[in-house]
Order: C-alpha cells, then structure tokens, then sequence
C-alpha cells in the first residue's frame, strides 16, 4: 500500500529511535529536561526569536498563540480554508474565545486590499482585530508558498493598525526548501510562529511556538492550562531535533516526487491538476466528480494508493520520507488504472 493521507503517517526511522533510547531526560514541567531545553534553544536560533516552547501539536501551539495575541470577543483575520479555521475543532471559539473573519484567497494569499477592507473601525461596538494569521505553506490549497515579498507587505498593512502577526508554520520548513528563504527570514516578519516537526520532517510527536521571551514564560503557563505540560519530554524532542538536523535538506526530494506524480496524472488527463499548485510535497487534484470522494478513495484503495480529501472536489496527496521516486511513479499509475476502473468511469 502507497499512503499518500498525510506527511504525518511517517514512523520514526531506526537512528531516530536509537537517538530517543539515548536522550538525556528530565522532567520538563520543572524546565530539567536537557532534550528538550536543546531543541528550545536550537529552534528559537533557527528561527531568529529569543524562545521556544515544546507543544505536544500543532494545534496547541496555533491556540496558545492565539489566546495570547487577543482578548475574549476579539476578532482573528485567517484564510478561509486555512488549518485555524478548518481543522481545530472551532478550539478559537472554546480557548480563545475569539471570533474569526475568514476570508477566500487562490493560493493562501489574502489579497491586501481584502485585508484592508476587513481591519475593523475602531468603535466600540465592532469587534477589535487583535490578529493576522498567515499559513506558509497552506495545507487545504495544496502546499503552495507564500512569497516573502507577500508576507513583508501584509505585515507593513497590519502593523500599522497595532496588529499582531502569527505564522501558522506547520510546514515551514517545505517553504524554506522550496525557496531558499531561510526559516530566519521567514520568521522575521511575524510576533510568533509555530512549526511542526511530526510532518515531513517525520518525528513522531511535537510542534514549537517561537515568539519573544515574554510571551514564550506565558506560553508556557497556557501549555499547561491546557493539559500540555509533559514530564520527561526528552524522548520526544530528541527525535524532533535529530529530524530538523536531518531531515530538513532531503524535503527537496519530497518535491520532486509531488512534482512527478503530478506531472503523470496531468498527462494521462484522467483527472483535473492544477500544476502551478504543485509548490512542495502536496498535490491536490480534482477527482472524476461522478462519485464521492469516500467511492474515489475506495476505487484508489483497491488499487494500492491511500488518499485523504482536500478543498470541496479535491483529493489530496502528501508526499513523504517513506516515498520513493519509484513509489511515486507507481502511485500516479495506480490512481490512472483507479480513475479507469468500471464504477469510476
Ligand atoms: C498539521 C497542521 C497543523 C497542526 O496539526 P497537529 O496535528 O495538531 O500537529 C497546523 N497547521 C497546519 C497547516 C497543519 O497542516
């Protein structure tokens, strides 16, 4: 079976596991665990901010950020099909208690003057705009990159209405593989950024915020409110900081694969890929729109190839470090005979 769901279904390799067996460990909730404390200050550096904290999720380090970043009945502008608004369980309504302006983008751009337009008035009785967040690169659109230039420009707008800025980063690290742009230069621009590291990096568990020191001490007291102060932590951000060392330079290799199985399924003309989408290690297509996507899947399913759904009429695959080249090629072939299959066609 080809499992293309997710960049998340990677296992731990056998030097990943070897490095966790070994880690140095202490209880993180009093700050004792060296592992952890060693991937803190090697991401904050990475990432050019003065802290880090070590979250069991993404979604956790997202919410942190927002909860820290707005008042209850605050206003947080998103894209429309960003993770933040699609996939937390509506947590900004339940932790926050913020209200969200979700507003449609093409490639997870917001257009500026769109931005613009929805800064609120400073009335009392609007909502104030506590909160820009900006999802680089962006899951639901199909792993497209936000320009630099883009975010530099969004940021000029929102500072001056006294804005704040978070980078919903899970995979940031395609962006930077993508580009060239260190995760430094991606960072810049923003208050806070939270990056993944159970994704393509594939370590099995764990995400960062990186913000100022300040609001890394109280992000750390809003981990634990929520549950997500861990003891001996180390086993887990020992294998986080082993994938960032080394797997962060190969997500290239992810690209092509994407960019590969993409190229096969547009030739073929079975289904509908949209190239210019194909930045990084996701490929998002339109499946025959005959059938669901639970019967598309199926069809793929007994073909050998796993798939997750995207947009609305969109499937979606995520290409990762158990993917070979070759597995790519066949994968792209299997979803061709799948597409031809009587039911599908
Ligand atoms: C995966 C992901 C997250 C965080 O997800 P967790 O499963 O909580 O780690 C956040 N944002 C985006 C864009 C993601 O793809």
């Amino acid at each position: 079976m080809i499992d293309l769901r997710s960049d998340t279904v990677t296992q731990p390799t056998e030097e990943m596991r070897r490095i966790m067996a070994q880690a140095p460990v202490g209880d993180d909730v009093f700050g004792e665990d060296p592992s952890v404390n060693a991937l803190q200050e090697y991401v904050a550096e990475l990432l050019g901010k003065e802290a880090a904290l070590f979250v069991p999720s993404g979604v956790m380090g997202n919410q942190i950020a927002l909860a820290l970043h707005c008042r209850p009945g605050d206003e947080v502008i998103v894209e429309a099909a960003s993770h933040i608004f699609t996939y937390e369980t509506a947590a900004p309504a339940v932790i926050a208690r913020v209200q969200l302006c979700c507003l449609p983008s093409a490639m997870g751009q917001i257009p500026l003057e769109e931005l613009q337009r929805a800064l609120r008035p400073r009335e009392y009785y609007f909502p104030r705009t506590a909160l820009l967040c900006l999802e680089n690169t962006h899951n639901r659109h199909g792993g497209t990159v936000l320009p630099l230039s883009y975010i530099e420009q969004a940021a000029e707008l929102v500072r001056r209405y006294g804005i704040a800025l978070h980078c919903d980063g899970a995979r940031l690290w395609n962006a930077c593989a993508a580009t060239g742009i260190t995760p430094r230069q991606y960072a810049e621009p923003f208050d806070t950024v939270m990056v993944c590291f159970s994704k393509g990096l594939g370590a099995p568990v764990g995400s960062a915020l990186v913000g100022s020191r300040a609001f890394i001490e109280e992000a750390r007291r809003w981990r634990k409110i929520l549950g997500g102060g861990m003891r001996q932590a180390g086993i887990l951000a020992a294998a986080a900081l082993y994938a960032l060392r080394h797997h962060r330079e190969r997500l290239q290799e992810d690209h092509e694969h994407a960019r590969l199985f993409a190229t096969l399924l547009a030739d073929a003309a079975v289904v509908e890929v949209d190239l210019e989408r194909v930045q990084t290690n996701i490929v998002v297509f339109r499946y025959p729109q005959k059938i669901s996507f639970a019967a598309f899947a199926e069809a793929c399913r007994r073909e050998g190839v796993l798939l997750s759904q995207g947009l609305p009429g969109y499937a979606r695959a995520v290409f990762h470090l158990h993917i070979s080249r070759q597995q790519a090629c066949e994968a792209a072939q299997r979803i061709i005979r799948a597409v031809r299959s009587p039911g599908v066609v």
